[in-house]
């Protein structure tokens, strides 16, 4: 990323400063886009502000047939979108079809689900105030601004953007610095449909410019991204107590129990873990194998990886790191596992290239090493041995993050499953949850809180509004000044009946 002086003039009226965006691959610029400064972000939000009153009129269904034409034109230019991921991230072409494939489904989804997830709902009243008609309804928060990544740059930031759009709210989206292109390509092909009404903006820039948008008269932030910036935000955002989703990094492991589908296990270990050159918030970082099936799940993984190696090319199971600096992160991960005692069995500290990493996999690597408690990022797996599940369950939730996981297994999966302290676990599977749209997605501890997808991701963009609509008099008149003695002493022997029943607590030895 190279920051050069271009002789536009920008909204304060100084030079319009410039960055590039790379092929990852080559070193070739893809594009060039603007720094937008304080004055541009403040002038995208007070247009998303203006467009505001047009998208909430237009209700549930007229925005509807807006999202789901949206959802057309990116279908008809699948291939279009998935070359600027291309070219811009490095990942495999095909990868991002996938990826656009499963954005788009999600604002089919979004587009559909509002209505009846954030219309107005009944509540039962209860017998203490059975004279109301009770209801709730969410509303639009105003203006979102989401802040995105580059490792899944549809995929990722269309969790927040399709859902607060459905929503009713208007968004400001800053897209990585790394793949400013392809949130162009989306905010383009929006407005297109929109007919150039500035209901989704682009703000373009480095971090100074997200830093920005936290600041400005937004009414909530979405950000995606890694734990540390997660803090910067969050500490932006609490200078105008500005709410915040925060979706960060993660260090999710793959269980294999003693019954498993090993060869199924291996393949989706191998897959999750180095598909995207390991660029993946949810991929697997570590792999906890029953000790009864340690030999044969090893033999199985090596089996499956020979002959896997990056590329730009077709025979490349994956692409680049995207972002070179990670490459020292990766490397000094791999250093530390092996000196502390960790075997290479596949790659090593040599495979870290120039703009590749070789698949690589470690085994018994001591639990206090880099690779095991930090997010690698990179193609490389730590697959270290378990004496049971208890065991596996305890190391997988022994870390900061919360991400997601998966377990290979049968009778115990499901249980092992749900122990995880994680947002979200597959069985027999990897990541399937971030393709169903109907559940939430997002973390718990350095992982981040709040949730894209799904209602809660719908609600995520909303507040809710509690109605109560009295339908006849109460039997009782509480709220008056002139209640009386006997009121009160009726509504006390009422809450007897209610609730004054003997506890079913068993009783103290
Ligand atoms: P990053 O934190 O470096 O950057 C993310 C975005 O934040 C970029 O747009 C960047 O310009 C912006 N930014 C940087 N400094 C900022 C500041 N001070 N204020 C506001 N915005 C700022 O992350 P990245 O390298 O782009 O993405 C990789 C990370 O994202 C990994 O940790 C990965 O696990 C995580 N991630 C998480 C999810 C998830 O859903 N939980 C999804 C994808 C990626």
């Amino acid at each position: 990323m190279t920051a050069t002086i271009e002789p536009d003039v920008a909204a304060s009226g100084a030079p319009q400063p410039t960055f590039d965006s790379f092929n990852p691959a080559t070193g070739d610029v893809v594009g060039t886009h603007p720094i937008d400064g304080r004055a541009e972000v403040d002038a995208a939000v007070a247009a998303a502000r203006e467009a505001s009153a047009w998208w909430q009129e237009l209700g549930f269904d007229g925005r509807k047939e807006y999202l789901l034409q949206w959802r057309s034109v990116l279908t008809r230019r699948l291939n279009q979108l998935a070359d600027q991921v291309h070219r811009e991230g490095g990942k495999p072409h095909g990868d991002a079809v996938l990826e656009a494939g499963l954005a788009i489904d999600h604002i089919a989804w979004a587009a559909k689900h509002a209505p009846k997830v954030l219309g107005r709902q009944k509540v039962s009243s209860g017998l203490l105030m059975s004279n109301q008609a009770a209801s709730v309804e969410y509303h639009p928060l105003g203006v979102v601004g989401v802040i995105g990544p580059w490792n899944y740059p549809v995929f990722t930031p269309m969790g927040s953007l399709a859902y607060a759009l459905a929503a009713g709210n208007t968004v400001v989206f800053k897209p990585s610095e790394y793949t400013p292109g392809v949130g162009r390509f989306l905010v383009d092909t929006f407005t297109e449909v929109v007919h150039g009404r500035p209901v989704l903006n682009l703000v373009t820039g480095l971090g100074e410019t997200g830093n920005h948008l936290c600041t400005a008269d937004v009414d909530k932030i979405a950000f995606t991204g890694s734990s540390a910036t997660g803090k910067k935000v969050m500490a932006a955002c609490a200078e105008n107590l500005t709410p915040v989703v925060i979706e960060a990094g993660g260090k999710d492991s793959l269980i294999v129990d003693e019954d498993a589908d090993l060869r199924a296990a291996a393949e989706a270990a191998l897959w999750c873990g180095m598909s995207n050159a390991g660029q993946t918030c949810i991929g697997t970082e570590r792999v906890y194998v029953h000790e009864r099936v340690f030999d044969p799940f090893m033999s199985e993984l090596l089996k499956q990886a020979e002959g896997l190696r990056p590329g730009y090319d077709d025979g490349g199971v994956y692409g680049p790191a995207t972002m070179p600096k990670q490459l020292d992160v990766i490397r000094s991960h791999i250093e530390d596992a092996i000196a502390k005692g960790g075997t290479a069995v596949l790659g090593g500290a040599d495979a870290v290239g120039d703009r590749y990493v070789q698949p690589t996999i470690l085994t018994h690597v001591p639990e206090d090493s880099l690779a095991v408690t930090e997010e690698t990022f990179g193609p490389t797996l730590v697959v270290n041995p378990v004496k049971d599940m208890d065991e596996a369950v305890e190391l997988t939730n022994a870390t900061k993050y919360g991400l997601a996981g998966a377990v290979f297994g049968k009778k115990r999966a499901m249980d092992v499953a749900s122990r995880i302290r994680s947002g979200m676990t597959s069985v027999n599977s990897v990541i399937a949850f971030a393709a169903v749209p109907g559940l939430p997605f997002g973390g718990v501890g350095d992982s981040g809180f709040g949730r894209i997808h799904g209602p809660d991701g719908l609600r995520e963009f909303t507040y809710p509004k509690a109605i109560t609509r009295q339908k006849m008099k109460p039997i009782m008149m509480l709220q008056s000044l002139a209640r009386d003695e006997k009121t009160t002493n009726r509504f006390a022997q009422l809450l007897t009946v209610l609730h004054g029943g003997a506890s079913t607590l068993p009783k103290k030895p």
